[in-house]
């Protein structure tokens, strides 16, 4: 592994705020003040590649990653798109019991919720909190 790849993973790692390639340049940035963007785009692919970290996508925002491959639930705030890690998974139904037409068998789901942060809860434009 080279130093940079070591440097992306390592930063990573110690955040729980699931940063974005933008987010993640400016911290490793400070550390690598001559890597481009480009060189930390290529090397997040590499590491989802080798499964030391995962993307997170969601239709309309941008790609985040998480350091944590435990297969944790998360929520995502719909103003902002701040992801945070869900304290108390949800279970989730037994996969092996799930029949698709044209699939052999189910092995694994992602689960994503919805939700407003405190943040954009305060501002007059966010719709009220469910009590
Ligand atoms: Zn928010
Ligand atoms: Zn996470």
């Amino acid at each position: 592994m080279t130093r940079q790849r070591s440097v992306i993973l390592e930063e990573l790692r110690k955040v729980d705020t699931h940063p974005t390639a933008d987010e993640l340049y400016t911290i490793v940035r400070g550390l690598l003040p001559h890597i481009s963007l480009g060189t930390v785009y290529r090397n997040l692919e590499y590491l989802v590649a080798a499964g030391e970290i995962a993307r997170l996508e969601s239709a309309g925002s941008s790609m985040r990653f998480d350091g944590d491959v435990s297969g944790h639930q998360h929520v995502r705030c719909l103003h902002c798109g701040r992801i945070a890690d869900l304290v108390h998974p949800l279970a989730l139904p037994a996969l092996h019991g799930i029949r698709v037409e044209g699939f052999d068998r189910i092995v694994g789901a992602r689960v994503e919720f919805d939700g407003v942060c405190d943040q954009c809860a305060l501002r007059a434009n966010a719709p009220a909190r469910v009590k």
